[in-house]
C-alpha cells in the first residue's frame, strides 16, 4: 500500500520537477525530521499534501493523458455514428425491397438517405474544443524571463521541428502551433478508385504559460486550448501530446541550463582542512613527474616541485586524496 503511494509520488514529482526523485527524497526527509515519524508515515503525509485525502480520489483532476483520451473519444463517437448510419440505410433498403408497397418504401428510404447525408456533413465539419491546464514547478528561480522564454522557444522548435508563433507579455508566454498531418484515403471518381495522400489541418493548439516566481522555484501554470474538426480528433490528440511534451521538456531543460552552477574552489587550505578533519597528517606528496617529495603549502592552489619545476594543482591533489582516503 505504502509503496503504491510512494510510486504515485515518484510519478508526480518526476513530472513537475527536473530532478523529481531527488526532490521527493528531500521532502520525505524534511517531513520525517519535522514530524519525527517513520518513512512510511512520511510517505502517507506527503501523499495527502499532494493529492488530498485518499477518499477524495474520485475527484482528482484528470491528467493530461486522460484529457487527450477524451479528444480521441470524440472521433470514436463520430465513427460509430457513420457505422450506425450505414446500418440504418441497409435496414431501410431491405425493408423497401421486401415491402409490397415499393413506391412508399422507396420514398421513406430516400428521406432517410438525405437525412443521414446531411447529418453526416454536419458532424464531419463540426469542430470540438479541447482544453486542459496543469502546474509545473521548476526548481530554479528564473530571473530573466525574456531570455528564458526565447531560449525555451528555440529549444522547443529544434526538438519538435514545429513552427510556432509566440508572444511574451509580462509574466505570460503564449505559443500557438498549427499542426498538420498526412493521411491517406481512398478516393473514387470517374477515373476509378485509388489511394491518395492528403495533408489535413489539425486545428490550432495554444499553450499559455504563466510564470510566478517564488523563493528558489518558479511556478508555471500551463493552459492548453485547441479547436479541431471531429473527423481528425484522434490525429490531433497524438499531435498535441507530442507538442505539449516537447514544450514541457524545453521548459525544464532551459531552466536547468540557466540554473546558476555551483562553483567550488579547491585550494591547499581546503585540502589541509579536509585532511585535518579525517585525522590524517600529510607532510608531502610525491611529484608525479620526478617522484620527489613535495611539501604542501598552506595556501594557494598550485605548488611547484622544487626539484623538477613541475606544477602540482591543489584540485589534482584533492582528487587523488579523496580517492585514497575517501574524504
Ligand atoms: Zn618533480
Amino acid at each position: 500500500m505504502s509503496s503504491d503511494l510512494y510510486n504515485k509520488l515518484v510519478v508526480y514529482y518526476e513530472s513537475v520537477y527536473f530532478s523529481g526523485k531527488h526532490k521527493l527524497e528531500k521532502d520525505l526527509q524534511r517531513i520525517m525530521s519535522e514530524k519525527k515519524c517513520s518513512r512510511e508515515e512520511a510517505v502517507k503525509i506527503l501523499y495527502r499534501e499532494v493529492f488530498g485525502e485518499e477518499t477524495r480520489k474520485e475527484q482528482k483532476p484528470r491528467d493530461l493523458e486522460e484529457a487527450l483520451a477524451e479528444l480521441k473519444e470524440a472521433k470514436k463517437s463520430y465513427s460509430s455514428f457513420v457505422k450506425m448510419s450505414f446500418l440504418v440505410l441497409f435496414v431501410f433498403f431491405a425493408l423497401s425491397a421486401l415491402s409490397f408497397n415499393f413506391g412508399a418504401a422507396l420514398v421513406v428510404w430516400f428521406i432517410a438517405l438525405i437525412t443521414i447525408v446531411i447529418m453526416g456533413i454536419i458532424s464531419k465539419t463540426r469542430t470540438i474544443e479541447w482544453n486542459y491546464s496543469e502546474i509545473m514547478i521548476l526548481d530554479v528561480e528564473i530571473l530573466d524571463l525574456k531570455e528564458y522564454a526565447e531560449r525555451t522557444i528555440v529549444k522547443f522548435q529544434q526538438e519538435t521541428l514545429e513552427a510556432c508563433k509566440y508572444s511574451l507579455k509580462e509574466n505570460s508566454l503564449t505559443v500557438t502551433v498549427t499542426p498538420t498531418t498526412i493521411i491517406s484515403k481512398v478516393v473514387t471518381d470517374q477515373y476509378g478508385s485509388r489511394q491518395v495522400s492528403e495533408e489535413v489541418d489539425l486545428g490550432t493548439l495554444t499553450i499559455k504559460a504563466d510564470f510566478e516566481k517564488e523563493q528558489g522555484v518558479t511556478k508555471v501554470r500551463l493552459t492548453y486550448s485547441a479547436e479541431v474538426k471531429v473527423e481528425y480528433a484522434d490525429y490531433a490528440a497524438a499531435a498535441y501530446e507530442k507538442t505539449i511534451v516537447g514544450f514541457k521538456t524545453a521548459l525544464k531543460e532551459t531552466a536547468f541550463e540557466m540554473k546558476p552552477k555551483k562553483v567550488v574552489v579547491i585550494d591547499f587550505a581546503k585540502v589541509l582542512e579536509k585532511l585535518k578533519k579525517s585525522g590524517v597528517i600529510l607532510k608531502a606528496v610525491k611529484c608525479p613527474v620526478c617522484g620527489a617529495p613535495v611539501k604542501l603549502p598552506e595556501k594557494g592552489d598550485t605548488v611547484k616541485c622544487p626539484y623538477c619545476g613541475s606544477t602540482l594543482k591543489a584540485i589534482d591533489v584533492y582528487k587523488l586524496l579523496s580517492k585514497i582516503l575517501n574524504i
